[in-house]
């Protein structure tokens, strides 16, 4: 074998399976494959003068790469079971928490010391939101911001680079199953290992599939989540963010009792574009050095969909109303939530007089072509109910940016120790369909590791 253990993917998922696995074991041969860059070469073109919109680079810089999508993200890691995915129903509600702070704690040792953890425990704030509708899941989040998030990530890399051997710019096309291991073929040479974990996240949900087809192992579709990203004056936010930074508040509509949540929240943050296997849709960013603060706040609400019978591709349900939002609009499509309720697309002339300054350069139009009506229902309602506990959410000028989609991978078939039918084949993080989250998907890594390390020690 050319090495013990073979990890596909470089996210949060395959770094931490690869610095348990080294720090543990140093004897290990470990090697990392990722089809992205290093990361001080991971470099979005966009720049919002010369190239406003997504080129779609043979790469795209923001979703691969060292630290995988969540590079440049708002690097919240959230401790709960409450979401962030359905760790704890393969691994344990307690033995997922405590992985969680177990990566908090090498995060924190790698550069995010000084970063803030926030917590739901004891808010009153919770009360004020069951007086409204409205539900606050319980979470404490350390929010590391995404300048911070890139420090640990490079401080990671330079303890692992002379222990892990890193192969980046190298897809793994197809993996095999051999004597007492795996076989897995790049472009240009092939590679064997006994263990193989594969990490490849959601942008790896497709070729994914390919692999459990070749492999035949058992898959269920996931939900996917569909909605549009909210933009408004920092300050009618503060009261919430200050104190809890990060709330995953849900609503559950009128209408259609459909549940509506919060997601992602930036507080002094940037919209952005993310590319997803060539579709563009809208995420948000925050950082924790101050010069880089906006006077805007910015989260997700979502309504989750899950298709199973005759349809089953909930993806492809989210992707075609992205694609639609990109046709009409060229990328993301901005709108003011007053022309919304007036039923009229926004226009340049109409933003220009926005007192909400957008933070990304996305198109003037008119969301209600692009959305279900009950997704758009759903979310306008729930804006209405935020806006009895932060009093502004539902002011015209509040800019709603779409298509926001969350797809989730299908869900792989896994034991308990997130190992396939096949023995030493392991999935973690988002690409196994159980994780949607950086600190699940790390935790997920550093169990498959510690179980690898197990078995070893029993051979030995
Ligand atoms: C803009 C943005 C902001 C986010 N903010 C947050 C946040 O604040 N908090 C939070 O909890 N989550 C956030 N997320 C989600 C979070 O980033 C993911 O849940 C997390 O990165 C999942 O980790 P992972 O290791 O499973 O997969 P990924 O991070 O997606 O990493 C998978 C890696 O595998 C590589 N790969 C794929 N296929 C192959 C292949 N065939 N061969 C080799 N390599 C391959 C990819 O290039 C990628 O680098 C955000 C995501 C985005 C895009």
């Amino acid at each position: 074998m050319n090495y013990d253990v073979i990890i596909i993917g470089a996210g949060p998922g395959g770094i931490y399976s690869a610095y348990e696995l080294v720090m543990n074991n140093p004897e290990l041969r470990v090697a990392v494959f990722e089809t992205g860059h290093v990361l001080e070469k991971r470099k979005c073109p966009i720049d919002g003068v010369n190239i406003k919109n997504c080129i779609n680079c043979p790469t795209c810089a923001i979703m691969n790469g060292f630290g995988g999508a969540g590079a440049f993200s708002d690097g919240k890691y959230n401790i709960t079971n409450d979401f962030g995915g359905t760790l704890h129903e393969y691994i344990g509600r307690d033995k997922a928490i405590e992985l969680m702070k177990y990566v908090d704690e090498i995060n924190c040792r790698f550069g995010g010391g000084q970063t803030r953890m926030y917590s739901t425990a004891g808010s009153s704030f919770k009360k004020k939101c069951m007086q409204n509708k409205l539900t606050l899941l319980d979470a404490s989040v350390r929010h590391l911001g995404t300048d911070i998030n890139y420090i640990v990530l490079g401080n990671l890399y330079k303890e692992l680079e002379d222990r892990v051997t890193f192969y980046f710019d190298t897809t793994v096309e197809r993996i095999e199953r051999i004597d007492d291991g795996y076989k897995v073929y790049t472009a240009v040479q092939a590679y064997t290992a006994s263990y193989c974990i594969i990490s490849v996240g959601r942008s790896g949900s497709k070729w994914m599939e390919t692999v459990c087809e070749d492999l035949a192992i058992p898959t269920q579709s996931n939900r996917v989540d569909i909605g549009v990203r909210v933009e408004i004056p920092s300050v009618i936010f503060d009261h919430i963010t200050d104190e809890l930074y990060e709330s995953k508040i849900v609503y559950r509509t009128e209408k259609f009792e459909d549940s509506v949540r919060t997601f992602c929240m930036n507080p002094h943050g940037i919209v952005v574009n993310e590319n997803t296997n060539g579709i563009v849709t809208v995420n948000g960013h925050s950082f924790e050095d101050e010069s880089r603060k906006t006077e805007n706040t910015n989260f997700a609400l979502l309504v989750s969909k899950h298709f199973s019978e005759p349809f089953k591709d909930s993806n492809g349900y989210g992707e075609s109303i992205t694609r639609l939002s990109n046709m009409l609009g060229g990328g993301v499509i901005v709108q003011r939530f007053g022309d919304l309720e007036r039923g009229r697309r926004t226009n340049e002339k109409r933003l220009a007089k926005c007192t909400v300054i957008p933070t990304l350069a996305a198109t003037p139009g008119d969301l209600s072509l692009v959305l279900p009506k009950r997704i758009l229902d759903g979310i306008i309602e729930m804006i209405y109910a935020l806006d009895r506990i932060a009093p502004g959410v539902a002011n015209d000028d509040t800019l709603l940016y779409g298509v926001e989609v969350k797809f989730y991978n299908m869900e792989v078939r896994l034991n308990r120790n997130l190992e396939t039918r096949h023995k030493g084949l392991f999935v973690i993080g988002d690409g196994s369909g159980v994780t949607h989250s950086l600190s699940h998907a790390s935790a997920s890594g550093v169990y498959v590791a510690r179980h690898i390390l197990n078995e070893l020690s029993a051979v030995m």
